[in-house]
């Protein structure tokens, strides 16, 4: 994998594709600046090299169109913080006055071009947009793992103007990384955990990964779907009766491939789906209608605990329960906690994709497991299998 440690950039302009697409308050100021903070190793490697960074990123959907709230002069005064250098700005990405810019940019600068997205190519990934783009830099190096699944102008296409001249950022290649160490190279026992809402959303990632994991732990709303598709009352609880096929073949693959499935076996269930409706534990196959599932209960907190501190490998994506209400929470921070306590003692642990970050966030768990990927989609897309063509373009000649 070629990353940027393999170029030395005294006298280059490294075009970086970031991803700056932070959140705004209505003042235009940056309520969080994590993104601009995980770019900064690369950029800052670029400067202390002796060459100079020109930075392009979308910032939300102007789809096209200049729209002057979207405008990432907003952010510069933050980048500019936070990498602790005085960030210049052009108010465009293509063209002459890019161009000038670039030219002008002297060695230990850096350059923050306008959205990309106020160019209706980028997001078509249009041939001739993304050789404009090439004109800007000497090495093309992709930072923004969150646009990787997209085949945009400025994370795809443009690559293949740098013919030899490209490589990963430090961001990018540590997501490659972790992603790699739990679908390839992972020391095994390796240790799915899934949950969220629906089955229908993660089949396509439960059907690429059985090959590659050991255990399989269902928790959150997909549980009734497998629990009713095998005879269990689920009472009003979430569930895919249209799924309920699939399930079982799931079930049946899982066998044939010698992974061990974990389901809850108790939950908490509710009269409502609401924080202070009246709960209690039930048998998971049993439970009364007019209650539902929001939790998993206390055996089964037993079972995921055991299955998981006998993991070297771990894969965390979704939550186990409703944990947005604090009743239905402490599944959720359990397992949490257990693959705190795994890792620990050793394990490698990946959290990724939509609802568990936010959970491993709000629980604070964010330093205590091995890897927290930042892209959503991208994420998911690799645990499919996919092959991501932001990644793609720079592993190509
Ligand atoms: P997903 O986006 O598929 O990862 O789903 C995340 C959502 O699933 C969260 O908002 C959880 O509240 C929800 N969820 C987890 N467990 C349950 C459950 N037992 N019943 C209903 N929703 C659930």
């Amino acid at each position: 994998m070629i990353t940027i440690d393999d170029f030395n950039f005294e006298n280059k302009k490294a075009l970086v594709r970031v991803d700056f697409n932070v959140p705004l308050d209505e003042d235009f100021n940056v309520t969080d600046s994590n993104r601009i903070e995980a770019a900064k190793p690369t950029i800052i490697k670029i400067l202390e090299d002796g060459g100079s960074a020109v930075l392009m990123s979308h910032l939300g959907r102007p789809k096209g169109e200049r729209v002057s709230a979207l405008s990432l002069s907003h952010i510069c005064d933050k980048v500019s913080e936070v990498l602790g250098v005085q960030v210049k700005f052009v108010d465009d990405c293509v063209g002459e006055k890019a161009e000038r810019a670039v030219a002008e940019l002297q060695n230990g600068e850096v350059l923050l071009l306008e959205n990309l997205r106020f160019y209706a190519e980028e997001e078509k990934g249009d041939a001739s947009f993304a050789e404009k783009l090439g004109h800007l830099g000497d090495i093309f190096v992709n930072d923004a793992f969150g646009t990787a699944h997209r085949a945009h102008a400025s994370t795809t296409v443009v690559a293949g103007f740098f013919p030899d001249k490209k490589g990963f950022g430090y961001l990018l290649a540590k997501e490659i990384k972790a992603i790699d160490k739990v679908m390839a190279t992972g020391e095994k026992p390796v240790t799915a955990i899934l949950g969220g809402a629906k089955v229908s959303s993660k089949i396509t990632i439960i059907e690429n990964i059985l090959s590659k994991i050991n255990h399989l732990i269902i928790g959150g709303g997909m549980t009734y779907t497998f629990i009713k598709a095998q005879g269990g009352k689920v009472g009003n609880s979430i569930c895919e009766d249209d799924k309920m096929d699939l399930a079982l073949s799931i079930l049946q693959k899982a066998k044939e491939q010698g992974v061990q499935v974990h389901l809850p076996v108790d939950v908490i269930a509710a009269d409502d789906f609401d924080n202070n409706a009246n709960t209690k534990i039930v048998a998971v196959d049993d439970i009364p209608d007019g209650w539902q599932g929001l939790d998993a209960g206390p055996k089964t907190l037993a079972i995921f605990k055991e299955v998981i501190l006998s993991s070297k490998t771990i894969l965390w994506n979704g939550p186990i329960g409703v944990f947005e209400m604090e009743s239905f929470a402490k599944g959720t921070i359990s397992v949490g906690n257990f693959i705190d306590e795994a890792t620990r003692n050793g394990a490698f642990s990946l959290v990724g994709g939509g609802d568990s970050v936010a959970a491993v966030k709000q629980f604070g768990f964010e330093d205590k497991v091995s890897y927290v990927s930042t892209g959503g989609g991208a994420m998911l897309e690799s645990l499919e299998g996919k092959s991501l063509p932001g990644i793609a373009a720079i592993l190509e000649a």
